[in-house]
């Protein structure tokens, strides 16, 4: 049976109408697999990347599950924990956390490093259903007494492998150590670097499993392109690709902070609005530069890939890769920020000799090539290149058959 309509995955009148207030008309393929486990209770490994409709896939279902077990929230001890890498991705979630709650009385609040204390700790002070933290902030709380998660039902890690590559995983594994055994444990993530996939082991109990593969996401929709050239042209073609007017709303990726700094710099000489998103400025500055970028303020985003990671923003004309990365899987998620949700979207790739490795790992993991603008300049003779990293990794199968908590009686049955 195909589904095509948010009311046949179960879920309640107050979410259909607040999923009719934000136009979203049809489940996108990890919401159709994920939700109706999900309300039953079952623990998931979700391999997916932004773009997909995640957030609503965990959201959604924990709403209602949380709704419908009715219990009041007490002081200092969340019902609900969303771990997220980064403090943009926490407050992206929070923001669909509340438009898909609109209709309910479920308190949910963020917390996360780079802003005081304070509120975060009057907040849980007041008891909030669903906490939604970054990883070393939390752990602070925890210790200081702030935070308790004895009463936590629910554990959601979303893009756990950007906490791997960010160093949070010895958080993680504290934090899930608190919870009581007895839970609705999610894991996403794009990849399934070992690490994690020993996570997922540790942390779940028998999960169902959804993969939404990057290719469907990425390559469809997007048109993508390369241009072959020297390292110190790149300056100059960004300038004169920006010169026309349909580049409306522009993510340029760098791979270091300074070379955004320096980009946002160049462009501004030129009188191209730019600012940088990464991470050594402050949480004000970082949000205040997205902002700007949402209302069109400034038109070009200059950012760098963990900065960038998981932000949503609508519209985005064209994705930029000033410089490729060396992680394929980055170049996926930097260009899934253009064509979301259906949309149509255009990257463009710059790329030196230095990169052209990265830029055959692109090409083996997307199978696909890159439509070359322009002239591609012959490469030396005896090139000093790199061992191409490849494909990544399949993701490891789950090996997890500790049986540490009975399945979670059937919710709907109950
Ligand atoms: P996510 O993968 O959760 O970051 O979601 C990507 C974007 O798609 C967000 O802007 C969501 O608001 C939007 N979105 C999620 N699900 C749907 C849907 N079923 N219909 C329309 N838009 C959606």
């Amino acid at each position: 049976m195909t589904i095509s309509t948010f009311a046949e995955l179960g879920l309640s009148e107050r979410l259909l109408r607040a999923l009719k207030d934000a136009q979203y008309t049809k489940p996108t393929p990890i919401q159709q697999q994920a939700i109706p486990m999900l309300l039953e209770g079952a623990d998931l490994l979700g391999i997916a990347q932004t773009g997909t409709g995640k957030t609503a896939a965990f959201a959604l279902p924990l709403l209602q599950n949380l709704e419908e077990d009715g219990i009041k929230c007490r002081p200092r001890s969340p019902r609900a924990l969303i771990l997220a890498p980064t403090r943009e991705l926490a407050l992206q979630i929070s923001d669909s956390i509340k438009t898909y709650g609109r209709h309910m009385r479920l308190r949910h609040s963020v917390v996360m490093g780079g802003v005081s204390q304070k509120a975060q700790v009057d907040a849980l002070r007041r008891g909030i259903d669903i906490l939604v933290a970054t990883p070393g902030r939390l752990l602070d709380l925890i210790n200081q007494r702030h935070a308790n998660l004895g009463q936590c039902e629910y554990l959601i890690l979303d893009e756990a492998d950007r906490m791997f590559d960010m160093g949070f995983i010895r958080d993680v594994r504290k934090i899930a150590s608190q919870l009581p055994e007895e839970r609705q444990t999610l894991l996403f993530s794009a990849t399934m670097p070992a690490e994690v996939a020993k996570l997922a082991g540790e942390i779940l109990y028998q999960p169902e499993r959804v993969e939404i593969a990057a290719r469907t996401v990425a390559v469809e929709s997007i048109e993508q392109r390369v241009h072959h050239l020297d390292k110190t042209a790149k300056r100059g073609l960004l300038v004169q690709l920006l010169e026309a007017p349909d580049l409306s709303r522009v993510i340029v990726f760098t791979r270091t902070k300074r070379g955004a700094d320096q980009v946002v710099k160049r462009l501004s000489q030129h009188g191209v609005s730019a600012q940088a998103l990464h991470g050594n400025k402050s949480q004000g500055a970082r949000q205040k530069a997205l902002e700007n970028f949402r209302n069109g303020r400034s038109r070009v985003l200059v950012a760098t890939d963990i900065a960038s990671r998981g932000i949503d923003i609508d519209d985005v004309s064209h994705v930029i890769n000033y410089e490729l990365p060396n992680e394929p899987e980055s170049y996926v998620h930097r260009i899934g920020r253009t064509a979301r949700a259906g949309a149509e979207g255009i990257a463009i790739s710059f790329c030196d000799l230095s990169e052209r490795p990265h830029l055959r790992s692109i090409e083996k993991l997307i199978r696909r090539q890159l439509d070359v603008i322009g002239e591609v300049p012959a490469e030396p003779a005896t090139p000093a290149r790199k061992k191409s990293k490849g494909a990544p990794k399949r993701p490891a199968a789950n090996t997890n058959r500790r049986r540490r908590r009975p399945r979670r009686p059937d919710r709907r049955a109950a």
